[in-house]
């Protein structure tokens, strides 16, 4: 069979839903479409039948309890929830006044992290945002000297979405259980993809997404610990009172039973997959790395992920990079903020400069990528990148062993 193009190495933005998930889900749009909280007529109960099951299968995913899964519509609404609910609820002041409470974070989370975290500083919290080193790692030791005595959350991603780097959440956990702090972690690049247990990581509130793990769009899951300590949260959205009244509205049946069907199948797949993928992401960074020069792999050289990978490119300009790699859909290091295009914040943060982010690929590997599409890839990087390399006369000097640091240039 031909390879089809273009090939998909963006599964950090979002995957494809796997047919048996899509097979899970059909039958709770048309004959079992009651609403869960219908609970006097059949209607109701298959509903309520459906969302069981994906609350168990999301409580498996994590070691967890069912009762301690609140089913959201993403990562996103899971993230908002988790760090301005529990904030609200531990502060140290009321609203309006000063001093209301201690945040620790990082600068490479996601924007959903982010931007909660700034609006709570605008309200009155305090944030302190870790700066990464080079290899994106956020240390326990890190966090620890960021603890202040009115800290009351730390909230750290397991696993960063443009590098792929996997931080100490662990022994962060472990020293926020020491100091009676609550641990918020966004998950959504790691769960049902490595093996997650809140006990064990001692965590207390985790989010997730099911359309990263090939589950649908618009549904997602945060871990809200019941024991030891118990977490209360402030609801953002009230209403009905479902979800323990975290998260008030109908719940998304449909949606829920396809993400625990992909909890479970990620369960039993997970393991065979991040072997596989881990293989062919080594191969198409060995396979860039000794056909070109100039090139680095972002982030820690072993605390990654199986299957992303972030690498840039000097020499060649960031669109240029982009037109050349066409029939391969994957992420840049740019950003598009209104009209104009700015080098990543993740990257940024790392050190790199803003050329090489603006230069920078992030391919990301899924369950159905080939050997083939592998294959396929490094070689559309290779060649796009030497035939852009040709046409650059910084890339001739470079080769001639100036330093172009040292260049005085013209100022016209
Ligand atoms: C994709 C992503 C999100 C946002 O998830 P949605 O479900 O799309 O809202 C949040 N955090 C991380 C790390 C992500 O990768």
């Amino acid at each position: 069979m031909p390879l089809q193009l273009p090939i998909y190495m963006d599964h950090a933005a979002t995957t494809p839903c796997d047919p048996r998930v899509v097979e899970a889900m059909l039958p709770y749009f048309t004959e079992k479409f009651g609403n869960s909280g219908s609970r006097n007529h059949s209607f109701g109960w298959a509903a309520e039948e459906g969302a069981d099951y994906g609350r168990e299968m999301a409580a498996r995913l994590i070691g967890a309890t069912e009762k301690e899964i609140i089913f959201t519509s993403g990562a996103t609404e899971g993230n908002n929830l988790a760090i301005k609910g529990s904030a609200y609820m531990y502060q140290k002041a009321p609203a309006g006044a000063a001093k209301r409470g201690h945040i620790v974070s990082c600068l490479i989370e996601h924007k959903a992290v982010l931007d909660p975290c700034k609006r709570l500083q605008k309200e009155g919290f305090d944030v302190t945002f870790i700066e990464p080193p080079a290899d994106g790692v956020v240390t326990a030791e890190m966090v620890k000297n960021a603890l202040r005595d009115d800290t009351i959350l730390v909230t750290i991603m397991w696993a960063n979405n443009e590098l792929g780097t996997i931080n100490e959440v662990r022994q962060i956990g472990s020293l926020c259980k020491e100091r009676g702090i609550i641990f918020h972690t966004d998950a959504t690049q790691w769960a049902g993809k490595m093996p997650t247990d809140v006990e064990a990581d001692n965590i207390d509130l985790l989010t997730w997404s099911a359309h990263k793990m090939y589950g649908p769009k618009g549904v997602g899951a945060l871990y809200v610990r019941r024991h030891r300590p118990r977490v209360r949260l402030q609801a953002l959205q009230e209403g009905g009172g479902q979800e323990r009244g975290f998260r008030s509205g109908t719940l998304n049946i449909s949606g829920i039973v396809g993400m625990g069907k992909a909890c479970e199948i990620a369960m039993a797949e997970m393991e065979h997959d991040a072997i596989r993928l881990a293989k062919l992401k080594a191969k198409i960074e060995a396979g860039v790395l000794a056909q070109l020069d100039s090139c680095v792999v972002n982030g820690h050289k072993d605390k990654r992920l199986p299957h992303i990978t972030n690498i840039s490119f000097g020499f060649v300009e960031g669109e240029g990079l982009m037109m050349a790699v066409k029939d391969i859909a994957c992420s840049s290091g740019s950003a598009c903020t209104s009209a104009s295009l700015e080098p990543s914040y993740v990257l940024k943060s790392i050190g790199v400069g803003d050329e090489l982010a603006h230069s920078s690929l992030r391919l990301s590997l899924g369950k159905w990528t080939t050997d083939e599409q592998v294959e396929h890839t490094t070689s559309a990087v290779v060649q796009g990148v030497k035939k852009l390399r040709a046409m650059s006369p910084l890339y001739d000097m470079h080769k001639e062993g100036i330093d172009l640091s040292k260049v005085q240039w013209a100022h016209h």
